[in-house]
């Protein structure tokens, strides 16, 4: 018998665990708003590890408005020098293409893997406009807005980092997860055709023979944390990200109830980045509206699970971007959940599948948030008494990843060894 899948939230954990999931199970998710794939939306990185998943189940590069990544470029903050890195996953590790494309997009592709026809088992049914409001993680019912009640073997918490699941699977009124950074990044937008007239950044304006990530960090001090990224997002366009420290937006978010606050005036962007980067990094704010993003994640968490109800994603392991690896480990929590319910045909089964998954996916995911956090200089106290995690170790650790049977067929020792500075 299949079980019964109720899935909360339909981002990319939600639709992609409800592609992994159908092909054995009946599958409803409840997403709380109208799904709309054609806005232009921010520009994700998936790389190697999650995008070699993706293709393994059927995802279609050509539906994606994707570029493959084949460069990373580091750039000093005054233009005097820049490094030159290949970064092609398909030759350096052997695997699957890192890629870079649009955040609905993706979410669009992930619809057709867990709706359409032309994949295996019955089509997810995938409820909009469903806010769920309460759920009950004993009993297997969640309650939507509007009144109707849903009931399941299983419930999935895939609403993201302000998750409704959560607070059933942590019990009444725990303190929030949320850990709040002094971080927050200026988002913009621009076309390849907008570079073209600059030759300083000539070896972006051409995505089709190379295709990437650009960063450019401030020097020292406290301004360590302000960095300029700026990366493809398809053939055409590119997105700017501008890291700096939060000032007076504290109070604007607080007061606002928003991560999100929009229209920055351009006058205030230039304020915090001219100082210390070249005009020309400064300019590619200039082509678009620029919104300001509140930098946040989730502290570690040892339940992920209560009940019948799981937490997956940002609900359980939200992770700042710096290491552009959050929708990416949420698409391997989505995979070792399919891989690990296949052949489950009771809910007696259950608990012990759920046990199961958190082992296999917590070290990972912390290992992950760890790195995130020394990208960003945002470590908690408890995360600066460890040994840095370098780059080397996080590429080979994440970007060799092949799914769940592997890694549950070649147990290794505990990722990211949680060597203490100081210890022999
Ligand atoms: C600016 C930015 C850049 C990023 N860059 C990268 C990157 O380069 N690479 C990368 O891997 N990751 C990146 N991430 C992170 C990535 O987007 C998230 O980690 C990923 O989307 C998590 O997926 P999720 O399904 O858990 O959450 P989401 O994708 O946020 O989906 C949650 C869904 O749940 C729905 N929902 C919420 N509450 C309810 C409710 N009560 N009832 C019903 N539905 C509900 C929401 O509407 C939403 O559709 C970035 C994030 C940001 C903000």
């Amino acid at each position: 018998m299949p079980l019964k899948i109720i899935i909360c939230g339909g981002g990319i954990g939600g639709l992609s665990a409800a592609g992994y999931l159908r092909a054995n199970h009946d599958v409803t998710v409840l997403e709380r708003s109208k799904l709309d794939f054609t806005i232009n939306d921010y520009g994700l990185s998936v790389v190697a590890n999650a995008f070699n998943l993706l293709q393994k189940a059927g995802i279609k590069q050509e539906n994606l408005d994707m570029v493959v990544m084949t460069h990373l470029w580091l750039r000093t903050h005054n233009n005097e020098e820049m490094r030159t890195e290949h970064f092609d996953t398909r030759a350096r590790f052997g695997g699957a293409p890192s890629v870079l494309l649009k955040r609905a997009k993706l979410q669009e592709e992930l619809m057709r893997f867990a709706t359409s026809n032309e994949f295996a088992g019955g089509p997810a049914k995938v409820i909009e406009n469903a806010k769920v409001t309460r759920v009950d993680a004993g009993a297997g019912k969640v309650w939507s807005e509007d009144g109707q009640v849903f009931e399941g073997d299983l419930i999935i918490g895939a609403d993201g980092i302000h998750s409704i699941v959560r607070s059933a699977v942590l019990g009444g009124e725990t303190p929030s997860r949320i850990r709040n950074t002094d971080t927050i990044t200026f988002m913009a937008k621009l076309s390849v055709e907008d570079l073209r007239s600059d030759a300083s950044f000539a070896y972006l304006a051409d995505p089709a023979k190379q295709a990437g990530l650009c960063s450019a960090y401030a020097k020292s001090g406290p301004e360590v944390k302000k960095r300029i990224l700026t990366y493809h997002t398809s053939l055409h366009g590119l997105q700017v990200v501008g890291y700096t420290v939060e000032n007076e937006f504290a109070e604007k978010f607080a007061s606002a109830k928003s991560a999100i606050i929009k229209d920055i005036p351009i006058s205030r962007v230039v304020e915090d980045f001219a100082p210390e980067f070249s005009d020309d990094l400064v300019n590619l704010f200039r082509h678009s509206k620029v919104d300001a993003w509140k930098i946040r994640d989730l502290a570690s968490m040892d339940t992920w699970y209560s009940g019948k109800a799981l937490l997956i994603g940002d609900a359980v392991h939200a992770v700042t971007p710096h290491a552009g690896q959050g929708a990416n480990i949420t698409i391997e929590d989505a995979e070792a959940l399919g891989y690990l319910l296949r052949d489950v045909e009771s809910s007696d089964a259950i608990p012990d599948v759920l046990e199961k998954f958190v082992s296999l996916r917590k070290d990972r995911v912390n290992f992950v948030t760890r790195r995130s956090r020394e990208l960003g200089n945002i470590q908690t106290d408890e995360d600066r008494t460890k040994v840095p995690i370098t780059s080397a170790e996080f590429a080979k650790e994440i970007y060799t990843y092949l799914g769940a049977e592997h890694a549950l067929k070649v147990p290794k020792p505990p990722i990211g060894a949680e060597a203490t500075k100081g210890a022999n």
